[in-house]
Parts: C-alpha cells; sequence; structure tokens
C-alpha cells in the first residue's frame, strides 16, 4: 500500500474522518493567505486523540507541526510534509474564582474577553493579539506592557512522548516572544491563568484603550503576520525601518506598510518567496545602514516549492 494511504488510515484509528484533511491548503488557515499544503491536517477533539498522534508520528517516524490561528507563521510555498495538527475543536474556557483555564485552541481574545465578563483584571494586554492560547505560550505573545508571563500560572501539554504533563509557568523559560516549547517538543493543551479581581468598567475602558491604539496605528485592512521583527536591544525596529527609507518598498505583492513599518502586508497575491525576500531586504538594509540586526519574530516554516 503507498505510504500516504497508510498513514491516513492509520490516522483515521486516533481521529474522527471529518477531522482528517488530506493535501490541505495551509494558506486557508494564515493570517498572510500564503503558503502550501499539508500533507495530513487533522483537528483532534481530546487529549488523547493528540497523545495517540504523537505516538503513532514517533512509532512510523512521521513528523507533525502545530498549527495556531496562523498569525505569526509564514509557511513556504511547498507547503508542510507529514502531519499538521489544529486544536480549533478545543476551545473551552472557564472560570475557577481568580483562575481562568482555557485550552490551547481557544483565542486568546476570547480568554481576555472572559476575563472582562468575570471581572477579573490582567489579561487586557490580549485583547487583540489574533493568536491561540497554545500560539500564544509558545511565542510568549505580549503587548502594551504586559505578556503571558506575567499572568500564566500552569499549563498542561502533550510532552514528545505522547504524555500528558503539567508544567508550572516557571518551567516554561518564558521571556520577550520566546519560551522553551519549541526546545521541549511539547504541544500546549490548556493554559490557567492567576488574573485579580477588577471592576468591569475599569478592565474595558483599559482594553477600549488599547484596541483604539491597535487599529490607529496598525495596517489591519491587509493580510500579514503582525510585527516581523523582534524589538533589537535600545531600539525599535519600526523606527529603524522607516529611518531606512523602506515604507512602501515593495517585492512582488509583499510591502513594508506605509502604516506601519514594523509590518509587511501580503498587498497583492504575495508569494512566500516575494515575502521572505523582502524580509532579507529590510534584514540587510537596516544592518547596512545603522549595523543593527533584525531578528525576526515570525517564523518560517515548510519546504520551498519544486
Ligand atoms: C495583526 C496582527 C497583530 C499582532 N499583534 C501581536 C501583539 O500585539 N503581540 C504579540 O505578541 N503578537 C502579535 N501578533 C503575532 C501573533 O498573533 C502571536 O505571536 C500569537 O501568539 C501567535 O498565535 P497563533 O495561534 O496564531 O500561532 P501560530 O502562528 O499558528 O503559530 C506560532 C508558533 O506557535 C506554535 N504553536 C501554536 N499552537 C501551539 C500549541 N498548542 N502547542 C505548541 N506549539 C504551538 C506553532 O507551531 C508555531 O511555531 C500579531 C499578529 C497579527 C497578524
Amino acid at each position: 500500500m503507498e505510504k500516504k494511504q497508510m498513514i491516513y488510515n492509520k490516522l483515521l484509528n486516533l481521529v474522527k474522518e471529518e477531522n482528517v484533511k488530506v493535501d490541505e491548503p495551509l494558506k486557508d488557515h494564515l493570517y498572510t493567505k500564503l503558503g502550501g499544503n499539508a500533507d495530513f491536517f487533522i483537528t483532534p477533539t481530546s487529549y488523547e486523540e493528540i497523545q495517540n498522534v504523537v505516538k503513532l508520528s514517533n512509532e512510523d517516524e512521521i513528523p507533525f507541526t502545530l498549527l495556531g490561528n496562523g498569525s505569526n507563521l509564514i509557511i513556504k510555498d511547498g507547503g508542510i510534509r507529514g502531519i499538521v495538527i489544529n486544536l480549533k475543536h478545543l476551545n473551552a474556557i472557564h472560570a475557577d474564582e481568580e483562575m481562568v483555564t482555557a485550552q490551547s485552541g481557544a483565542r486568546i481574545i476570547d480568554a481576555s474577553r472572559f476575563a472582562l465578563e468575570k471581572h477579573l483584571a490582567g489579561l487586557e494586554f490580549a485583547c487583540g493579539i489574533p493568536g491561540t492560547v497554545g500560539g500564544a505560550l509558545y511565542m510568549n505573545a505580549g503587548a502594551y506592557g504586559g505578556e503571558i508571563k506575567d499572568v500564566l500560572d500552569h499549563a498542561y501539554v502533550v510532552d514528545k512522548e505522547g504524555r500528558l504533563v503539567k508544567r508550572m509557568a516557571s518551567e516554561l523559560d518564558l521571556d520577550y516572544r520566546t519560551s522553551n516549547i519549541p526546545d521541549r517538543g511539547d504541544i500546549v493543551v490548556e493554559a490557567c491563568f492567576r488574573l485579580t479581581p477588577g471592576t468591569r468598567e475599569e478592565i474595558k475602558e483599559m482594553m477600549d484603550d488599547l484596541t483604539f491604539k491597535r487599529e490607529s496605528k496598525q495596517p489591519l485592512e491587509y493580510p500579514s503576520c503582525g510585527s516581523v521583527f523582534k524589538r533589537p536591544p535600545g531600539y525599535f525596529a519600526g523606527k529603524l525601518i522607516q529611518d531606512s527609507n523602506l515604507q512602501g518598498t515593495n517585492i512582488g505583492g509583499a510591502e513594508v506598510s506605509t502604516k506601519h513599518a514594523g509590518f509587511i502586508v501580503n498587498k497583492d497575491n504575495a508569494s512566500t518567496t516575494d515575502y521572505i525576500s523582502l524580509i532579507e531586504h529590510v534584514q540587510k538594509t537596516v544592518k547596512e545602514k545603522f549595523g543593527v540586526d533584525l531578528e525576526r519574530e515570525v517564523r518560517i516554516i515548510g519546504e520551498d516549492k519544486e
């Protein structure tokens, strides 16, 4: 039997048929609207299903990749070999006194709104970050002075052996837009945030203020992957790009945003190659002009197109 058919049959034993797709176009799942296909795209409905898929991946040496909301990823035009796991069905959120627990497929925006309705403060900073809870932990997402590290108490992960394990926040090495989740090969399945009681009015006012700032500064009218670069120590990436006169520069359909220099937007049917070439052009120009290395915040994964 052909290997692909064999893997498909094995996946059907572990995950419901309607939740296993073959040759799925990933551009439909990414904020940039770019990228090739996944050999297999699965959307498990329980932690046990995830554990079984990890065990299958180990036994049969099939690579797997987690995909959250696709808001911090560029996937190359050749797509992703093996299994892409998306946890959109695992999106429950609940509160127990001052703790808010969210499954990792929930949007962090929804966790932030849920906390508001429970009059719990601490997740306001996340009210406009368009990722999932899992993606937010992976990146230690943050905005306007707040970050996941400030509020995370613990998480549950499926580790690389397929075991369900509790990890305290201090074990995740959360730092500026980074964690040890990729090094460990963990899949985040649940996060528990420790918040503080507040008033609905104050929490709402802060969220409205941050939303106003975000909408007035960011080019949300175009597909993008948010800020492309991390903040280099002592500088602001956007300011360096602006001062290098790069705003409006384009390669193919990808353009350095004229509204926010830290964003690269997919203005007109860009390919991933356009996007990556423009990122490299920005890095080279800023290095030449200011001697500063811009490190990417956005992750680039997948295969080149043959
Ligand atoms: C318009 C816009 C504005 C943005 N603003 C901000 C901002 O203010 N602050 C900020 O920090 N970011 C911002 N971002 C970037 C992005 O939203 C965050 O990095 C977010 O945390 C990514 O989550 P995601 O679910 O989209 O992850 P994805 O992009 O799908 O994946 C990112 C990485 O996380 C991994 N991953 C995803 N889920 C899991 C899981 N369950 N377990 C293990 N690994 C996982 C993926 O494999 C991948 O390597 C912005 C993006 C856009 C498009």
